[in-house]
């Protein structure tokens, strides 16, 4: 196995396994995600969805998400994202 399990890819190398901030559980990390201080999409809406916007710490505020081919600010991932939602 050598995908990325917080971006997917296959083809950035795997740099090793280490614990997901703020989250006990490890995954395999390549440079890309570490160098861009990534979080899996699934943390960033767990964060969204237990914690909400306005209490989500600093430290986390400062991690991005790889989305679509491109890392993104976290905010900038959950204003995205909601716009996909169809609001009745
Ligand atoms: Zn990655």
């Amino acid at each position: 196995m050598n995908d990325c399990e917080c971006c997917g890819r296959a083809d950035q190398g795997i740099v090793g396994v280490a614990s997901i901030p703020g989250v006990a559980m490890s995954i395999r990390w390549c440079r890309a995600c570490l160098d861009n201080g990534a979080v899996p999409e699934w943390v960033a809406g767990m964060w969204l969805e237990e914690i909400g916007r306005g209490g989500i710490a600093d430290w986390a505020r400062a991690q991005s998400v790889f989305k679509d081919g491109e890392y993104r600010d976290l905010f900038a991932h959950y204003d995205r994202e909601e716009a996909l939602v169809v609001k009745p």
